[in-house]
């Protein structure tokens, strides 16, 4: 199939897309209307946190109801966010890498997000007629043109930035120079962030719901999930679509349970208690799509935006991947992914094929009857997996998955191979910061590494020199990659 020139190469697998639409098709004719979509997108949660991957009772935090959904529907052993939370969030809502939008890094202290002259899925979808509501950790920028209700969203409720900005300076546990400061306490409380949780309606201003002291930030994983409840009691009376996008506060450090999870979970950590209390939420949300008789039009998708911090360890995740949150080693990017649509997506499936959150961007736009508006203007990186999400035993219709440490290509997977050409260093001696994937240096290796992730999937053994013959592969597709920043200029330098 030619693709057009703004759009990422794709298997094409005709049967497949067949399969889907008519699927789609035959859903719209009994319902009358198009789908729901309901994400779940968590932070900083490890690959490897729930029990359908491995973790769960193992790491002493079970997770009874994601477990149950993912057994109901397909899971993903190969998708892939960026290496941190706002670079990727933001290519999730535009489908489009960190360099084309701009936001390589973490917005952090009142910075600028990068939204403003992006089109988003939710924008997309509001013009298709959908309902867009988002809930929870935002982190896309504090800028008046970055935030939910001016960058598609009928209404948010949440805050803008990340858990730790509303708690490191407040706690005297861990940042008793701050607390016990005066002038360090005034300086933070006059940095130029909002220390409130928000409220806002399309179009309008911010309204301060209450500010962000450690008590109240530990119950807003439970208020938020009320609140997405409730939207989602509200809509099942509506004849409109609808898109929820539902970003939890937890699991990012510092991990502040509510009273209800405190203790809960056997390994007695405000971690694993965190991803105790997530999968409770996981349940209430599906329990109330089942009570208004909305789960045969709703897909689910729960994920996570990053692998797990391990600069806050204990306070964190569990990848069996090499290095974590902030690398493009695995551990960094890897993430759960688990989708879930009753009569729409074959239960008990598990696939290994790759699958990058950018995809959501023209997936969502298909199944939403609305894929004629994806963006010509711009390259557009999220390739449409529709068929591979409702064919069963279907094959993943993305190529490849690229990956970018901020400015610089790092590397390419194909199948289960990866080149690195580029990396963070995490070869520390301190235990303290072992596996850290903040504190190494980018270093560009003078030959191409090369990784088998089946046989060495936390990616230890280079073995390029028996492999070369893959290069005619790799290569190519790395020259066609970096051949698109020379049509559609990225919006930062790259290397
Ligand atoms: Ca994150």
């Amino acid at each position: 199939m030619t693709t057009a020139p703004n759009r990422e190469p794709v298997f094409d697998l005709p049967g497949q897309r067949e399969t889907a639409r008519s699927k789609l098709d035959d859903l719209a004719a009994r319902t009358g209307r198009r789908p729901n979509i309901a994400m779940i997108v968590m932070d900083d949660v490890g690959w490897g946190d729930f029990g359908c991957y491995g973790g769960g009772e193992t790491i002493g935090a079970p997770t009874p109801n994601i477990d149950r959904l993912a057994a109901r529907g397909k899971l993903l052993t190969s998708a892939y966010s960026q290496p941190t939370c706002s670079p990727s969030r933001a290519s999730l809502l535009t489908g489009r890498l960190p360099v084309r939008h701009g936001i390589l890094i973490p917005v952090m202290y009142g910075q600028p997000g990068g939204l403003a002259d992006e089109v988003t899925l939710a924008s997309l979808l509001s013009e298709a007629g959908y309902v867009t509501q988002a809930v929870g950790k935002w982190h896309l920028g504090e800028n008046v043109e970055s935030q939910p209700q001016n960058t598609g969203f009928d209404d948010f409720y949440g805050f803008l930035s990340v858990s730790d900005m509303y708690t490191e300076w407040r706690d005297p546990h861990f940042f008793p120079e701050v607390v016990y400061s005066g002038a360090r306490s005034e300086w933070i409380r006059n940095a130029p962030f909002n220390k409130c949780f928000v409220h806002a309606e399309r179009g309008g201003d911010l309204e301060e719901v209450e500010e962000l002291t450690i008590p109240a930030l530990s119950t807003l994983d439970d208020r938020w999930c009320t609140y997405s409840e409730e939207f989602i009691r509200r809509m099942a009376g509506d004849e409109r679509p609808w898109f929820l996008y539902h970003c939890t506060r937890g699991t990012h450090f510092d991990n502040y349970p509510s009273e209800r999870f405190l203790g809960s979970s056997p390994a007695r950590h405000v971690y694993q208690d965190t991803i105790v209390e997530l999968d409770d939420i996981v349940g209430r949300l599906e329990r109330t799509l089942a009570e208004t008789g909305q789960l045969e039009n709703t897909l689910i998708w729960i994920t996570s935006d990053n692998g797990p911090e391990m600069d806050s360890w204990p306070d964190s995740g569990f990848t069996p991947f090499r290095c974590s949150k902030g690398a493009t080693w695995e551990g960094g990017q890897r993430v759960p992914s688990i989708f879930v649509w009753d009569g729409m997506i074959e239960p008990g499936q598990r696939s290994d094929g790759l699958f990058d959150q950018q995809d959501m961007f023209t997936t969502v736009l298909t199944l939403a009857g609305a894929e004629d508006r994806v963006p010509h203007d711009r390259f557009i990186d999220g390739v449409d997996q529709s068929g591979f999400l409702l064919t069963p035993g279907a094959e993943s219709h993305r190529r490849a998955i690229y990956y970018w440490l901020q400015g610089t290509l790092s590397g390419i997977r194909i199948g289960e191979y990866k080149m690195m050409v580029a990396s963070t260093s995490d070869d520390a001696t301190d235990v303290a910061v072992r596996g850290s994937g903040f504190t190494g240096v980018t270093q560009r290796y003078t030959y191409p590494r090369f990784y088998n992730l089946y046989l060495d999937p936390r990616e230890e053994r280079s073995y390029l020199i028996r492999k070369l013959a893959y290069l005619d592969a790799f290569v190519p597709t790395m020259t066609a990659h970096l051949g698109t920043f020379a049509t559609y200029p990225p919006k930062v330098p790259i290397s």
